[in-house]
């Protein structure tokens, strides 16, 4: 590889492949997902992603090249992540906010790679393939804030509670539909930090994005 444009071709590959893949995995998520709207939030990125491999071969045509996908290590990483959380936490409502954690650090990994591509595309002088690539990063950047809505505004806070329930009472409650019977005290325990510590990219986020409308 010696030229931008080369650089450029690499990439966009990357990409290629990581959203094919995505598209598998996404509706994986949906199914294990026990909330209804974060199961939609999946299903509708589902849908988005499908578009966005067609702007992928756009841009393949665009450089005269067939659209092909390279393997991306990083995301199979991503995905391996996903399937360990999704094949070991039992809790539903702990399971929701683990699901949100794992599909933004995928959307970070998107917005990274556009970021880049759209950048270079720039240099390159290809217009066309700059419009695609910002519209692709502009659904993956909403589809991240949609993410940090949802857990902000109650998945993180239901999945907390349900930790620090004693266990006796967490083993007869109705797993999917159980609300939290918020005691709203603000101790600061050590599962309550625990549960923070595992979802602090939603958490983080929340200084720069505005408090949640209610
Ligand atoms: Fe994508
Ligand atoms: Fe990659
Ligand atoms: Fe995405």
């Amino acid at each position: 590889m010696e030229t931008l444009k080369e650089l450029f071709e690499e990439t966009l590959k990357d990409v290629y492949f990581a959203e094919k893949t995505i598209v598998k995995s996404l509706p994986k998520m949906a199914k294990k997902a026990k909330s209804p709207e974060l199961k939609r939030a999946f299903e509708e990125h589902t849908e988005q992603t499908k578009g966005q491999v067609e702007r992928l071969d756009e841009i393949f045509k665009l450089i005269g090249k067939r659209a092909s996908g390279k393997k991306c290590p990083a995301l199979m990483g991503l995905v391996e992540e996903t399937e360990e959380l999704m094949g070991e936490v039992k809790d539903p409502q702990v399971l929701n906010a683990g699901l949100i954690g794992c599909a933004q650090a995928v959307e970070h990994y998107e917005i990274a790679r556009y970021g880049t591509l759209r950048a270079w595309a720039e240099q390159l002088e290809m217009p066309k393939a700059v419009k695609l690539l910002e519209a692709t990063l502009a659904e993956e950047k909403t589809t991240d804030e949609k993410l940090t809505k949802l857990a902000l505004g109650r998945i993180n806070r239901a999945a907390d509670e349900d930790t620090k329930a004693p266990a006796a009472k967490r083993a007869t409650a109705k797993p999917a539909t159980a609300k939290p019977a918020a005691p709203k005290t603000k101790s600061t325990s050590p599962a309550k930090g625990k549960v923070k510590a595992a979802s602090s990219g939603p958490a983080t986020r929340s200084a720069k994005t505005p408090a949640r409308k209610k």
